[in-house]
């Protein structure tokens, strides 16, 4: 399988570079040049399949032969070692938890599979890979998760100095092995800005194998097809036609929904949804992509105001508005109507949403309100105990905390604090 630019004016590429690249050189974003058809003898059989079955069967198509089976099966083993399940609420309305990872986000799916791709690189070329990653809280941490005692890969997290919750700052910095927190002084766009530096300089390029776990890379965007091939599988509620709810910021997990549609995935329709950060519901709406400066809401992991994945989605609709809506409705949500969905969905179900789950549990009622005759289900992306304050001051309850969330509280802080400044940086990678 090779991989192209969404820009069209880099060539083609193997699994390898178009992982190690990230971005690719004409600043477009890889697609897999083909979407494999799963067959009707696979979706027959699917549903006595477990995740990592599936998981193997869909990625097998993406992977080997580059990947060998045997390695393929290990690595979708061991990525995918967590519960996946399906919880109904009421007849037609479901709920995927996509929250049981190490670091209860759904981000662990794409970054558990990344880091071993990265690990089965790094070996087979006998060179030390170094990831670099921005980020503003989550993504650091699954990666963080993801890749630690990955032999011969080392992870550079940058992130804002007095930005992140302290529990996302324990989960940050608190892993040690390979895995090194530099503190900048600065906010997450900075971060940015400096992490991009790092992959423009020369010097650096030439002294270390320099790579990105950023949401753009094509690693991180095929594992996340999988679950919604699983979902299709193992959903009871499968007379009518299915809509899925996604939460949506950067719209990877959007994307990989589309992908396994595209796979053969009986889904109907999907819901993007998202918070007052709105601008692909826009777009739906009027035809126009604007990009906005983001705007802060409790949501805060989809507070992107230009989606890195939108060049994918045009791309799967051949930049073609009438298409996209065919298959995707977009709607947008306030931090009140948010608060308002959580409080809800306690006293109706006893169910515990957190902020990201119910914006996408809003955007389904919305669809469902308007067109009947559907299998709803949303994606629920955290834990709500991640939120914890805004989930207890809207409940008035206490959310019980997992283990697992708990055993980083008692981990210790260890970051490098770094000025806002390029050359820190760069030294810092240098030595
Ligand atoms: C990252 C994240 C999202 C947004 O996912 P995208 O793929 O960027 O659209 C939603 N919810 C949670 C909890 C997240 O961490």
């Amino acid at each position: 399988m090779k991989f192209y630019s969404t820009n069209k004016k880099s060539p083609a590429v193997d699994l390898e570079e178009a992982i190690m690249n990230g971005l690719a050189p004409d600043g477009g974003l890889y697609m897999p040049e083909a979407i494999p058809k799963l067959t009707n003898d696979f979706f027959n059989r699917a549903s006595s399949l477990s995740f990592q079955d599936i998981a193997f069967e869909v990625g097998k198509n993406f992977f080997m032969p580059v990947i060998p089976e045997n390695v393929l099966r290990i690595m979708v083993q061991e990525s995918f070692n967590f519960d996946v399940p399906i919880v109904k609420l009421d007849k037609h309305l479901h709920v995927l938890e996509l929250f049981h990872g190490p670091t209860c986000a759904f981000k662990d799916f794409a970054a558990r599979f990344m880091a071993r791709l990265f690990g089965f690189f790094a070996e087979r070329a006998q060179k030390e890979i170094t990831i670099l990653v921005a980020t503003s809280g989550d993504t650091g941490s699954a990666v963080a998760h993801g890749f630690l005692n990955v032999i011969g890969v080392k992870v550079i997290i940058l992130y804002p100095s007095g930005k992140v919750s302290p529990l996302q700052e324990k989960q940050l910095t608190g892993m040690g092995e390979n895995i090194t927190a530099l503190e900048i002084q600065g906010t997450f766009d900075d971060c940015q800005k400096l992490a991009k530096q790092a992959f423009l300089d020369r010097e650096l390029r030439q002294k270390i194998n320099l790579a990105s776990a950023n949401s753009i890379n094509v690693a991180r965007l095929l594992p996340q097809s999988f679950y919604y091939v699983y979902l299709c599988a193992q959903l009871n509620d499968k007379k009518l036609p299915i809509v899925v709810s996604v939460p949506s910021g950067n719209f990877g997990n959007l994307t990989a929904g589309v992908i396994a549609k595209k796979m053969g995935s009986p889904i109907a329709k999907f819901v993007a949804a998202t918070n007052s950060n709105d601008v692909v519901p826009k777009y739906l709406r009027t035809g126009n992509f604007r990009p906005i400066p983001s705007v802060s809401t409790i949501s805060n992991a989809m507070d992107v105001g230009n989606p890195s994945n939108f060049a994918r989605m045009l791309d799967l609709y051949a930049n073609d508005v009438e298409k996209m809506r065919t298959d995707i409705f977009g709607i947008s949500f306030s931090d009140v109507a948010t608060r308002g969905a959580i409080l809800d969905v306690f006293q109706k179900y006893r169910y515990i949403m957190d902020p990201h789950g119910a914006v996408a549990y809003l955007g389904l009622q919305d669809f469902l309100n308007k067109s009947k005759g559907y299998s709803g289900i949303f994606l629920e992306t955290a834990h709500p105990a991640k939120f914890f304050e805004e989930v207890e001051n809207v409940i008035k309850e206490s959310v019980s905390m997992p283990d697992r969330l708990k055993s980083y509280l008692e981990r210790e802080k260890r970051a490098f604090l770094l000025k806002n400044e390029f050359s820190e940086l760069k030294n810092f990678l240098l030595q």
